[in-house]
């Protein structure tokens, strides 16, 4: 009996993975090649790294490792509008307007009544709160 695995094609060249090269993003959690075996070929399609903060490995397909590597703008990237905030403050929609409303976190108000806020405000919003 020969062991065949309903072998999935890699999310990133569409290729089917073999069991040695079978790897998950961590971030999309989609299968890529990522070859794990030095004594065998194979494709790699992302890479694995070690995570500081976490210890342990974390593996990237190559479409994910690309838009990590390079951020649209950082410009962009310190000013919130109010989902994109909560969601880094880790609050629903309402209950950070509410705290923007009650003056604990630095916002403005556009003309169309948007709530934008500074990434360092969130963070030191977070940073007030302490662990949740
Ligand atoms: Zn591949
Ligand atoms: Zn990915």
């Amino acid at each position: 009996m020969t062991d065949i695995l309903p072998m999935e094609p890699c999310s990133i060249c569409t290729e089917p993975v073999e069991r040695h090269t079978e790897s998950y993003c961590n971030a999309c959690g989609r299968l890529f090649h990522l070859n794990q075996r030095e004594d065998l070929p194979g494709k790699d399609c992302g890479s694995v790294s070690l995570s500081e903060t976490h210890l342990a490995l974390v593996f990237m397909c190559s479409a994910c490792g690309e838009s990590a590597e390079s951020p649209v703008s950082p410009a962009l990237e310190a000013v919130l509008d109010l989902s994109e905030a909560a969601l880094a403050a880790g609050m629903s929609e309402r209950e950070l307007a509410e705290a923007a409303a009650a003056g604990r976190v630095s916002h403005r108000r556009t003309a169309g009544g948007s709530l934008l806020f500074e990434r360092e405000a969130v963070e030191a919003l977070l940073r007030a709160r302490g662990p949740a």
